[in-house]
């Protein structure tokens, strides 16, 4: 079959690539029918596979095994890039995230002539700094704007971008969007940061202890008002942009669109996994990282009980992860450029929520 357009998915085990791979080959997926290539470190497992794609494993730290796995693929139109690499300080992020899109850019870019779009994924942090900074004064009036000026801190999202901005400069016809999204809901048990498969793993973990769902999170976070975004969404998000003209060279925005209170989606998760549901504690001095210590052998009793997916429990529940969403104000963004440049989606997040508990349980990553 012919196809319009081909697409590379740099990270496609992760939270955004596995919805990519699920929609970039449907037939009513705007810009296909769309062949598409999907680059991961590890080797493909079983949730990824249903997806028709082509699953190449390389690891784009290496640039010479990138050079030597990605050049061939001289028929790409569009690259997708949602991955990253987490380092031990913010300058290392630079360097090693800097290092790794380089190496895809210098095995694509001059290789494929019919490149077009470049979609790189980065987050909310462009406006609060990176972890390292968080917990410091803000420095902007959230709801955040594309168009704030970059704060002085480090930052690898900085670094992807201005890769990005000079790569277009010398390439001419090569266009670029950036999608930056706040805390994602879904899939992956594979990603570095998935607050859904924590929770639910928390979740499980309490049910199977008879405790309750205790909420070791701030009064703000607990009451006040939070925004994600969920997954499938920012792969939505990303194709309009890599296909529509409105959208060539812009900077995005990428929330759901609707508020809600963790408060709220505690009392949802308690009744997916039937558990007593904790309230906020005054003082409560712990942390999930703390809760779940030592939890391992619970967790692999439960695996076994529920013929669950075999996982440890470092991979699937990312509890610094959880402890700092809710510990950390949220800090809301505007969806308005996005609709002003016609990107009229949205998502439901509490449904987005359910939906993404159910699939984990339907794969069985989850009890
Ligand atoms: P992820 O951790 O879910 O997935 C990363 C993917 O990249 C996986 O497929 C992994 O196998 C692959 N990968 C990692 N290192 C690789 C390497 N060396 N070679 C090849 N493949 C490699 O990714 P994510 O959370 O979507 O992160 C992408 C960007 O989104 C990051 O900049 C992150 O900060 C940002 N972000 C994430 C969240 C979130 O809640 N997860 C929220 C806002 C912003």
């Amino acid at each position: 079959p012919t196809h319009h357009s081909v697409g590379l998915i740099i990270g496609v085990t992760g939270i955004v690539g596995n919805s990519l791979a699920e929609i970039l080959p449907l037939p009513n997926t705007p810009g296909g029918p769309w062949k598409v290539y999907g680059v991961a470190r590890r080797p493909q497992p079983s949730w990824n596979a249903d997806h028709p794609i082509n699953y190449i494993q390389c690891d784009v730290i290496n640039r010479q095994e990138t050079i030597q796995k990605l050049s061939p693929l001289t028929d790409v139109t569009h690259i997708f890039y949602v991955t990253w690499s987490s380092q031990p300080t913010e300058a290392q992020n630079c360097v090693v995230n800097g290092n790794m899109f380089r190496n895809v850019l210098d095995a694509i870019v001059p290789h494929a002539p019919n490149l077009q779009h470049v979609c790189i994924q980065t987050g909310r942090k462009h406006y609060v700094g990176g972890f390292e900074d968080f917990g410091k004064a803000l420095p902007y009036e959230p709801p955040f704007h594309e168009d704030l000026p970059r704060l002085e801190v480090t930052n690898f999202y900085y670094t992807l971008e201005d890769m990005m901005f000079e790569e277009a400069k010398k390439m001419g016809n090569l266009t670029w969007s950036v999608h930056r999204p706040g805390v994602i809901f879904g899939f992956s048990p594979f990603g570095m940061m998935n607050v859904i498969v924590t929770l639910c793993v928390y979740a499980a973990i309490c049910k199977h202890e008879g405790t309750k769902l205790r909420f070791p999170g701030s009064f703000a976070v607990w009451d006040g008002y939070s925004d994600a975004s969920d997954a499938d969404f920012i792969a939505e998000h990303q194709i309009w942009a890599a296909v529509d003209p409105n959208a060539k060279n812009q900077i995005f925005n990428c929330s759901n669109g609707d508020l809600f209170k963790w408060k709220q989606l505690w009392k949802v998760l308690a009744e997916e996994f039937g558990v007593e549901c904790g309230e906020f504690e005054e003082g409560l001095n712990t942390s999930m990282e703390e809760m779940m210590k030592g939890k391992g052998p619970v967790w692999d009793e439960i695996v076994r009980e529920n013929g669950l997916a075999p996982n440890k429990l470092e991979e699937v529940g990312v509890w610094w992860f959880a402890d700092v969403i809710m510990t950390t104000d949220s800090v809301l963004d505007s969806m308005n450029k996005s609709k002003e440049h016609g990107f009229v989606g949205f998502r439901n997040s509490e449904s987005s929520f359910v939906n993404w508990i159910h699939k984990l349980r339907a794969y069985k990553i989850v009890p």
